[in-house]
């Protein structure tokens, strides 16, 4: 952990030079030389790997996207092309020792560095999933961002943890399973809703009197709202970490509020960001403060989503990730689809004073914006919008949306399970006066069963929910 305290308290000035030089190291030496892809790239584009000298000439590298990734028919190795070759027998021999960063032995020849240790997923639902290679230098580095993560959240290893992200090869609950390793706190893999189920997870929060909770919001809203039908207690509860799924801060402040409401020992609610590309998830030390960026594993730039144009400090824009320490699968400027709505600020954190660059606000998805059919022209539904609000509510237990065409215009049906001791018909009401105020176009809002909405989003049964479909 030295080295991350120097880091998280070096200047902007510093972290940016130890990023350019740090660029410059993976380009020449991993992406330029031993990346299938970017080796091919730079050849067909022209680009001169000793000419990018830093994060200001990254510019002349196309982005990535998810697109570039994903096999053609006929070819399931394709995604071998974004990972790393190992170094040959003889360039181990010729390697020389020398270059070294913050005490990190370099000894990159070491051919251990590049053997495949583990396979996650992208996330995503709309685009189909891309493997990403881990290698056991990507899990000694996901260890240290999880160890570095819990620093930031404020959590020791005395903290015992119930894991509760979905057991599945994707990120978060790795990155969480990783962090408690790291630190070496007691915890409870769970696996989620889907590999333990509702009542062994609330029961394991009661039985080992745990502090804290990790889960996706909509599942940790859940988890609380049916407390009481289980007959448990969360009295020692005292934080839950949101996290895989969109956490806006209105849903911070209705998981704090439905903390407060079961009689939990203290209400925080903190959020991390995590995606499998990035190899290193992100922690907020507090609500709003920013997604805490590990600078020497991760590069991240804020674009516009449409021009691709690199926006300026706290602009909203798309989160576009380098690694700039990784083996396996390692990705050159990749477009990773979330937007930052406070973009990437650089200055120290008000909050806790550590320097790493931080991405600001909350992280919509980009699948869940929607061009629908009006009777004037085209309308861009926002889902993130219709989450924050739905998610926000705390007379909504479960729901969700679907949009369907009527040739003519496009119209959102809303189908929700309204909580058991408030009146279905007033919030049926009041949730289409929100939508009503919010959205020029056609909607129904009608209830149904908890049953058949729990089947339908997949709670327990998917990652996260899905809580809308577009059915056109
Ligand atoms: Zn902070």
């Amino acid at each position: 952990m030295q080295a991350w305290n120097k880091i998280s308290r070096m200047p902007a000035g510093a972290i940016s030079k130890m990023q350019d030089e740090l660029l410059q190291k993976m380009i020449t030496e991993q992406f330029a030389v031993r990346h299938p892809y970017y080796r091919n790239l730079f050849k067909e584009s022209g680009i001169n790997a000793a000419e990018i000298k830093g994060v200001s000439d990254l510019g002349r590298i196309p982005f990535t996207e998810k697109k570039d990734m994903l096999a053609p028919p006929g070819e399931p190795l394709y995604p071998k092309q974004f990972v790393i070759d190992p170094p040959s027998e003889d360039e181990e021999k010729d390697k020389k020792k020398g270059f070294s960063l913050f005490g990190k032995k370099d000894s990159d020849a070491d051919t251990a560095k590049y053997r495949f240790a583990s396979l996650y997923f992208t996330a995503g639902r709309t685009a189909k999933a891309v493997p990403i290679e881990y290698t056991g230098y990507d899990l000694e580095n996901l260890k240290e961002a999880g160890a570095r993560a819990f620093d930031i959240l404020g959590l020791t290893r005395d903290d015992t943890l119930i894991n509760a992200f979905s057991y599945a090869p994707n990120a978060y609950f790795w990155q969480m399973f990783y962090s408690t390793l790291g630190i070496g706190s007691t915890a409870l893999q769970t696996g989620g809703g889907r590999v333990l189920g509702m009542e062994k997870i609330l029961k394991a929060v009661d039985n080992l009197e745990a502090p804290v909770l990790a889960a996706s919001p909509g599942y940790a809203r859940f988890a609380l709202q049916t407390l009481g039908h289980f007959g448990l207690s969360a009295a020692n509860l005292e934080r839950i970490i949101i996290g895989i799924d969109f956490a806006p801060m209105e849903v911070v402040e209705s998981i704090r509020k439905l903390m407060k409401s079961v009689g939990t020992k203290n209400n925080l609610v903190q959020r991390i960001y995590f995606n499998s590309e990035a190899k290193s998830g992100m922690a907020e030390c507090e609500p709003g403060f920013g997604y805490h960026i590990n600078p020497d594993h991760l590069l991240v730039e804020i674009v516009d989503p449409e021009s691709g144009t690199v926006l300026g400090t706290g602009e909203k824009g798309e989160i576009v990730i380098t690694n700039l320490d990784a083996r396996g699968t390692a990705l050159l400027r990749f477009r990773t689809g979330d937007i930052a709505s406070g973009g990437l600020v650089t200055e120290p954190c008000p909050n806790c004073k550590r320097t790493v660059p931080r991405i600001m606000g909350d992280i919509e998805r980009k699948e869940h914006f929607f061009k629908l059919q009006g009777k004037a022209g085209e309308v861009l539904l926002n889902g993130n919008q219709i989450r924050r609000m739905m998610f926000a509510r705390d007379d909504v237990l479960v729901w969700f949306a679907e949009i369907s065409s009527s040739g003519a215009e496009d119209y959102l049906r809303v189908v929700m399970k309204n909580v058991s001791e408030t009146d279905e018909t007033a919030v049926l009401k009041a949730v289409e006066e929100s939508l009503k105020a919010e959205y020029q176009l056609p909607f129904t809002v009608e209830s149904s069963s908890l049953d058949a909405i729990a089947n339908k989003i997949g709670l327990e049964k998917l990652v996260t929910e899905q809580n809308i479909f577009d059915n056109r």
